[in-house]
């Protein structure tokens, strides 16, 4: 690298080298600092899987393992079938990682961020970083935020996911809104190639028992457990900026209720903060405008939050053999496919997107 970060003026520094920061770096120019706790693409918290026309609009075919067509729901007493008209994939997240890095420019300091000190530079466990303009998106935990607003993160409005990765090979793509495997909650089995994924998630970001119901939604399949990860992930937009933070991703509570879905969304708002961050850099708004019309922009998607939302606590509450009828009549009468087209279309990077088309950010405001 050549530079110690602590001693460079950087326009913008992110925190976090995941999805959303990393999304947010390929998106930017100038002089990008990007902090991580751990070597980019090295540790994987998820299952990876997320809509395969995204990777086109990223340009990331590379990182795919596995595309899949077919879509299997289960619940306690139905197994619903859902081809998919847009295919998901799964892939591989230290390639993913590498090909943003690699497309950013940006520069990586492998170091753990602490908070925002109260002279506006960053604490890191290199020493102070300082920045024109900083991005939190350091996932759920919101590190940066959460050092200038005590309360941010809210762990009753989180879910929390376990996942073991099996020594087995798959053709489709299944998941379980079932109470016998785990009430209030979901599992899943994502084929990724020369591996799946399987994971069971609660609603309720319960964590005791979670091993113990891995364990045996693994055992039902006949497979050994493999190396775990886990961890939280919100159900709840949170405010896209906090006092001269920008946010993106878990940090801003981006990830989606019901299908805990924040890949997608992570890279979508990842990109969209750069833009507004990139008019401040470029001069061509102040930083408060610049913050207020990224919150305003993050914020417009409440209404998909809140349907969601709701969504989840239906699941939550109705009798299972009710959220079967409500699948298949949603299937048979071609509603599926419609609101599936509704719900990708929403968070879609797209080629218009990538190229940073349309309104100019901050006089949209
Ligand atoms: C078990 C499980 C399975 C999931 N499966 C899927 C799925 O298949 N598809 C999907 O779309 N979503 C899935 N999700 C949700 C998805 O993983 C998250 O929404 C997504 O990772 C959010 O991305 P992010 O970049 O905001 O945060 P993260 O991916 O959490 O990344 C945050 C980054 O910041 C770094 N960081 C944190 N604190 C600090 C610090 N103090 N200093 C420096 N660096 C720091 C972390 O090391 C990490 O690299 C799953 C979640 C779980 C828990």
């Amino acid at each position: 690298m050549g530079m110690r970060p602590e001693d460079a003026e950087w326009d913008v520094v992110i925190a976090g080298a995941s999805f959303a920061g990393l999304s947010a770096a390929a998106h930017l120019t100038g002089r990008v600092l990007v902090l991580g706790q751990e070597p980019v693409g090295a540790v994987q918290r998820s299952a990876c899987g997320a809509p395969a026309e995204m990777f086109e609009a990223l340009g990331a075919q590379d990182a795919v393992l596995q595309v899949h067509r077919n879509f299997w729901l289960h619940t306690a007493t139905d197994d619903i079938y859902l081809p998919l008209a847009r295919p998901f994939c799964t892939f591989d997240y230290a390639r993913l990682c590498q090909t943003l890095l690699e497309r950013s420019g940006a520069v990586f300091h492998h170091c753990r961020v602490l908070g925002v000190a109260r002279d506006g530079s960053i604490l890191t466990s290199a020493g102070p970083v300082r920045a024109r303009a900083m991005i939190d998106a350091t996932g759920w935990h919101a590190t940066l935020a959460s050092s200038l607003r005590r309360g941010f993160v809210r762990p009753d409005h989180a879910s929390f996911g376990l996942e073991s990765v099996v020594d087995c090979r798959g053709e489709d793509m299944h998941f379980y809104f079932a109470p016998d495997i785990l009430p209030n909650g979901v599992a899943w089995i994502f084929p990724a190639g020369d591996h799946c994924r399987l994971g069971v998630g609660s609603y309720r970001g319960q964590t005791r028992g979670m091993g113990e119901a891995l364990r045996c939604f693994v055992g039902r399949h006949g497979q050994e457990l493999g190396p775990r990860h886990g961890g939280l992930f919100p159900y709840r937009l949170r405010r896209g900026t906090v006092g001269t933070l920008f946010l993106c991703g878990d940090a801003a509570g981006q990830c989606l209720p019901l299908t805990g879905e924040g890949i997608r969304t992570s890279l979508y708002f990842g990109s969209l903060c750069a833009r507004h961050v990139q008019e401040f850099v470029d001069g061509r708004c102040t930083l408060a405008e610049a913050r207020r019309a990224y919150r305003g922009a993050a914020a417009r998607h409440r209404g998909v939050y809140r349907s969601l939302f709701r969504l989840q606590w239906l699941i939550n509450h109705l009798p299972n053999r009710f959220t079967s009828r409500l699948v298949r009549a949603a299937v048979e009468r071609g509603a599926f496919h419609r609101m599936m087209d509704l719900y990708l279309d929403t968070f879609m990077l797209s080629e218009r997107h990538q190229s940073g088309d349309g309104d100019r950010v901050c006089a949209a405001q």
